[in-house]
């Protein structure tokens, strides 16, 4: 299971150092953090605040998520302005399924 890969704990550590309950702003302890998956490149966790039992799930990437980026995109030039302000226009008017536009670039 995802807790006894390599990595658990050091994820498991940054949570509790650095990460505040979202709902009450308390500190998480050791055990109210646990992996609860690992895919290719990105790891999942669930935190559990000990103060108001707010869960929270996390997604940590092994790499930048850039870095799983297809070569094809990350060849492209940067954004400009307008590239942002003309999606920002299409988004606005856009009713369907992002994800289902997203996989008609492959
Ligand atoms: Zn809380």
């Amino acid at each position: 299971m995802p807790a006894e890969q390599p990595g658990t704990r050091d994820l498991i550590a940054y949570v509790t150092r650095y990460m505040l309950c979202d709902a009450c702003h308390h500190a998480y302890g050791t055990g109210d953090v646990a992996v609860t998956g690992h895919n290719a490149g990105f790891w999942l966790l669930s935190a559990t605040c000990p103060a108001c039992h707010h869960h929270h799930h996390i997604t940590a990437f092994d790499q930048p998520p850039y870095r799983l980026l297809d070569q094809r995109v990350i060849g492209l030039p940067p954004l400009s302005e307008a590239d942002v302000e003309a999606w920002a226009r299409f988004l606005e008017r856009f009713d369907g399924d992002l994800t289902d536009l997203l996989h008609t670039l492959d």
